[in-house]
């Protein structure tokens, strides 16, 4: 439905090069705003892929970009700005060819990705004082579990050999932070710049925080319930659930507008669907299903105040947001327009960066209330009715010769947990599992918490006998784990029923024959993966 936009990560950084050097040469506004467009597309498929380093330098860089924009006038930049935006886009550029990791092992073989060997690296470092031996035996122990690669250096001790570390996490003994300390923490930040720095244990006052980041830190941790918020902060770090494209509806009687829109959102990475005729809004609503509609003005037979007046008497379009675009420069007819139903009004021409950032934005908030109703409260993971959705999605895409493995796991004995230990052991316990599966499973993997303490998942792509092995370790793994509570360790196993497409060809069918398959399991004995029959 839209111009093809770049695909690859060589592609974008292929025209963000070009942009820039075509800026170098002339130092035109307007190529400025393309150089911008490609900082952005680039920003936006890092995000897409969750590789949250690349993300972070190049935000940094288009808010270096932003800053300099200025109109007409402010260009060419002088010497000293180019000179400085040339050294960020060195660093960026270096930093994505560190981040190739053709040799990393994914859990589960196979990805699906294009872009397969943009693999996010699962190193974490840890660089420890002397006398928190303990903490970094244990942290790091945990983290072994949740699957990372963990290395060990010491505080003060040179720089972390590898550039392309997901996470260095630092130990400080529990005084102040030292003067040389930060300095240390800034030349870590300068060697990897792709990597998260995150830092246990820090006062309560805001000053130490402040010096912190400003050396690079980007995350500090306090020393409370120290392991669960570390495992936290880097399991989001390879989150589940990549964004799907952000769908933008553009309603404009002009054809040559639409064109220019859609090039415009197709260039940010965004999907679009134009049409000319507002009378066909409805139809291509139910069909298109937007996060956003971008609303000409005046159009023939009504114009767009009246189509959006229309659609907010409909529950199921009352919050969608809507956004105008017009020429329409009387501010009197602006505020009309946003209080009979509009979000924001956009005045033609547009700036293109501007444009694509309010519908970003729009769209990001629109998402953030739906997903809060998607997503289980104690573990983050889809909830019961989203992961039951998500799985007829996924089905309905996987092609009639594809794969795909549905399963079913529950953790065995789980109300004497309860019963014996009191419910908060119970409820980390669940999360504990939650965990290991988002640390362990593919980000387009579909994770569900489908009851109490059962959960739901399913690997596209992949055969019930690749499928049995990955849990299998899972299960052997969980059952090793240590759980913590007041008085000492307690351990817990899940059993768990697989099932897979084609053999099973609806949702209900599979989550049906994987529960069979768990109930069998179960009867077996517990603490073991069984296949539907
Ligand atoms: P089995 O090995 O057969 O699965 O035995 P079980 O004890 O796990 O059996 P069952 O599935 O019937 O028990 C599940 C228990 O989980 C019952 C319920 O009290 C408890 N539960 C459900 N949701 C939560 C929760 O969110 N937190 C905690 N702590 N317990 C929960
Ligand atoms: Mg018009
Ligand atoms: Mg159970
Ligand atoms: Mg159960």
């Amino acid at each position: 439905m839209n111009e093809q936009a770049p695909n690859s990560i060589e592609d974008r950084i292929s025209v963000l090069r070009t942009h820039w050097e075509r800026y170098a040469a002339k130092g035109r506004f307007n190529q400025f705003i393309e150089f911008a467009v490609a900082v952005n597309s680039l920003a936006e498929y890092f995000n897409q892929l969750r590789l949250s380093g690349l993300v972070r330098l190049c935000e940094g860089l288009e808010n270096t970009v932003l800053a300099k924009m200025g109109d007409e006038t402010s260009h060419p930049l002088a010497q000293q700005d180019l000179l400085s935006l040339q050294r960020q886009i060195d660093t960026l550029l270096s930093s994505v060819a560190n981040s190739r990791a053709p040799n990393i092992e994914h859990r589960t073989t196979a990805p699906a990705a294009t872009d397969i060997d943009w693999i996010k690296p699962r190193s974490v470092w840890m660089v420890s004082a002397p006398g928190q031996r303990e903490i970094t035996d244990a942290m790091g122990s945990q983290l072994r579990f949740f699957g990372f690669d963990i290395h060990e250096l010491g505080w003060n001790s040179g720089p972390v050999p590898e550039s392309a570390a997901l996470a260095v996490l630092f130990i400080p003994a529990n005084e102040h932070t030292q003067t040389e300390e930060l300095a240390h923490i800034a030349d870590i930040r300068a060697n990897c710049p792709a990597s998260q720095l995150l830092y246990l244990g820090t006062q309560s006052a805001i000053e130490p925080i402040v010096a912190l980041m400003r050396a690079g830190i980007d995350v500090t941790i306090p020393s409370e319930g120290q392991t669960a918020n570390v495992l936290n902060c880097i399991l989001d770090l390879v989150k589940i659930n990549e964004q799907e494209k952000f769908r933008v509806l553009i309603v404009e009687d002009s054809r040559v507008a639409a064109a220019l829109i859609e090039r415009t959102l197709a260039q940010h990475g965004m999907d679009t669907c134009a049409i000319n005729d507002p009378g066909s809004l409805l139809e291509v609503l139910e069909s298109y299903h937007p996060d956003l509609i971008l609303m000409d003005m005046y159009m023939p037979r009504f114009n767009g105040i009246e189509a959006t007046r229309a659609l907010r008497q409909m529950s199921a379009y009352s919050a969608l947001p809507i956004v105008y675009i017009s020429g329409e420069s009387d501010v009197g007819l602006q505020v009309e327009a946003l209080r009979l139903g509009g979000d924001q009004f956009i005045i033609k021409p547009f700036n293109p960066v501007l444009l694509a950032a309010i519908i970003k934005t729009k769209i990001e908030r629109f998402r953030e209330t739906q997903r809060s109703s998607r997503l289980d409260g104690l573990t983050g993971l889809l909830n019961h009715s989203a992961a039951k959705l998500h799985l007829k999605a996924m089905l309905s895409q996987t092609p009639a010769q594809g794969m795909l493995t549905a399963a079913m796991i529950d953790i065995d004995h789980f109300k004497a947990i309860n019963d014996t230990y009191g419910h908060p052991v119970g409820d980390q316990v669940i999360r504990r599992l939650a965990w290991l599966l988002k640390g362990r499973l593919r980000s387009h993997d579909l994770i569900g918490r489908y009851g109490g303490e059962e959960f739901l998942i399913a690997l596209p792509g992949i055969s019930p006998t690749q499928a049995i092995s990955v849990i299998d370790r899972i299960r052997s793994d969980f059952c090793a784990l240590p759980h913590a509570y007041p008085g000492g360790v307690l351990h817990a196993s899940f059993s768990a029923g697989v099932a897979a497409f084609p053999e099973m060809d609806t949702a209900a069918a599979l989550t049906e024959a994987a529960d069979a398959a768990l109930l069998q399991a179960k009867r077996l004995g517990r603490n073991r993966v069984e296949q539907a029959q």
